[in-house]
């Protein structure tokens, strides 16, 4: 395997050349595997190899997680000053800003998303993200509780230690970003683990990591599979903590690892089936355009899509005609061209999961409106697909697709859709459409999600909380409540006059 792999991209949304070492970046050092295993990265625009990239086993995660340790006590952690942590994050954010463009280019190339999506959404918001807990790390503050007089009793926000994070494909800096910032600005030292599909921004971020100042183990960043890198995180002993971001079944596997090794605590940011209600009084032209940008944006990759779409009778036609409308229009191609909106499907995988689905929701007799087709030969590209006459209990209604697939629903009552829109074991976010005040913060309040948006669909605020209720997590991610996850709180008793 060569050590680093060199891209020259010359393309209308891009040119330039990038280079990236391909080892694990271990101890402020890329180094090679253990067992010298690879992963193959694929460009799901064309279906063809990359390049190769080390691949680490569960050797690796404990060479990690020792320096991690290392680190964590000696030149981490409690020995660092909060504002010394943010100075170092905040160097680290204007390296990325500085390489923009490149991180934008590598996503782009193995995620399929759209150049100009990956930077001014993805990568834009990764550095806004580092800046905002770079801001945090010296406010970390525990409380004085008055007990009594003979008593000084105060808590302390310690940060955890060691830390693991896995996080997957669809935003890849992003969700890099929004493991690593905050618990560095709480200081912990981190084992990261990126997707297999999406490693190379990741290696990228590796290279600006001692150039920002930052002490040999803090970050760790471990390529590998997840059944065997992952898993060697989730039950790593010296690991005491682990965030993770992906699929409710690789959610369950990683809270059972936990459970077995050491009882780490986990936070969770899994899927989602979010509902999009749109009532008969809502503005129509705006509801079609963030129904669209709900479902369809990052190819449906998302997991706050709104892919379950419950309209009001009385509107239901004319509804479904502008969103088909819209839907049509959307342009499908080339990530790197200047106008795409929709890319690839991330992987084979994923490609072959969707059309899956897309299968079943014809065979249980729902009505493909729109799309349902592979478009092309070549690559991963699936035309935005509508389905109508869908029922409760259908797969494509109940399951997460995870890609550019809208399940339009008719409904009359606002108890009636409160009660379908609930009906779902995910909670991650909802979103409702109308312009009276009363029934839209009713409705936000009585929908079961994390998040619920009134009159627009799938925003994130860096100072906002983000999570799910039932089966899309545990625990919250950006905002001060992020730093939660992070930390733990010792409760201090000063005796200062009791007498026995
Ligand atoms: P996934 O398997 O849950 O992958 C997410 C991350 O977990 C990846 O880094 C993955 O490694 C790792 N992983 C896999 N198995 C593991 C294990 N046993 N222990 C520890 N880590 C493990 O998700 P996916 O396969 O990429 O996508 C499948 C579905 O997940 C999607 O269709 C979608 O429904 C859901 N998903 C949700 C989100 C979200 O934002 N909530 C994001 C992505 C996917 P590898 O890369 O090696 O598999
Ligand atoms: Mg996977």
């Amino acid at each position: 395997m060569p050590s680093t792999f060199t891209k020259t991209f010359d393309t209308p949304a891009y040119k330039g050349t990038v280079t990236i070492p391909l080892g694990l970046y271990i101890n402020g050092e890329f180094v090679d595997p253990v067992e010298g295993g690879t992963i193959d990265v694929v460009n799901p625009a064309t279906g063809k190899v990359v390049t190769s990239i080390a691949a680490g086993t569960k050797a690796d995660i404990d060479i990690a997680a020792k320096a991690a340790k290392k680190a964590y006590k000696t030149s981490w952690g409690l020995k660092v000053p909060g504002a010394q942590r943010g100075k170092l994050m905040s160097k680290l954010a204007v390296l990325m800003e500085e390489h923009i463009a490149e991180f934008a280019a590598l996503d782009a190339l193995a995620n399929g998303k759209a150049y100009n999506t990956a930077y001014g959404r993805d990568n834009k918001g990764a550095i806004a993200v580092m800046e905002y807990y770079a801001g945090w790390a010296d406010k970390i503050n525990g409380k004085t509780i008055e007990t009594n007089e003979n008593k000084l009793a105060y808590t302390r926000h310690e940060p955890i230690g060691v830390v693991g994070q896995i996080i997957p494909w669809n935003v890849p800096m992003f969700s890099l970003s929004l493991k690593i910032a905050p618990a560095l600005a709480t200081g912990n030292t981190i084992v990261l683990k990126p997707s297999e599909l999406t490693p190379l921004s990741a290696l990228l971020f590796c290279t600006l990591i001692e150039e920002a100042g930052f002490p040999p183990g803090v970050i760790n960043i471990v390529n590998g599979y997840g059944p065997t890198a992952g898993q060697a995180i989730s039950e790593h002993p010296l690991i005491e903590k682990v965030a993770f971001t992906g699929s409710t079944l690789t959610g369950r596997k990683i809270m059972e690892a936990a459970a077995k090794s050491n009882l780490k605590p986990v936070t969770l940011e899994l899927g989602g089936k979010s509902p999009n209600i749109i009532f008969d009084d809502a503005d129509l032209e705006q509801a079609v355009k963030w129904a669209i940008h709900g479902i369809y944006f990052n190819h449906g990759q998302n997991c706050s899509a709104g892919s379950r779409i419950f309209v009001q009778e009385s509107i239901y036609e004319k509804f479904l005609d502008q969103f088909t409308e819209n839907a049509r229009a959307i342009k499908v191609g080339d990530p790197f061209s200047p106008d795409t909106y929709q890319g690839p499907q991330v992987s084979k995988t994923q490609f072959e999961r969707i059309m899956g689905y897309i299968t079943s929701g014809k065979n249980d007799g729902a009505t493909v409106h729109l799309g349902g087709k592979q478009i092309g030969q070549e690559g991963y590209f699936i035309e935005p697909t509508i389905f109508t006459e869908c029922q409760p209990d259908m797969k494509i209604v109940r399951e997460e697709i995870f890609g550019p697939v809208a399940c339009v629903m008719k409904f009359s009552t606002e108890d009636e859709v409160v009660e379908q829109a609930n009906d779902t074991s995910y909670g991650l976010a909802a979103s409702v459409f109308t312009k009276d005040i009363d029934r839209a913060i009713r409705v936000a309040h009585a929908l079961e999600a994390g998040t619920a948006w009134i009159n627009c669909a799938n925003q994130t605020e860096i100072s906002m909380p983000f999570g799910g209720f039932k089966q899309s997590g545990i625990g919250r991610e950006l905002s001060e409540y992020a730093l939660e996850n992070y930390t733990n709180v010792k409760a201090v008793h000063v005796n200062i006059g009791i007498r026995l």
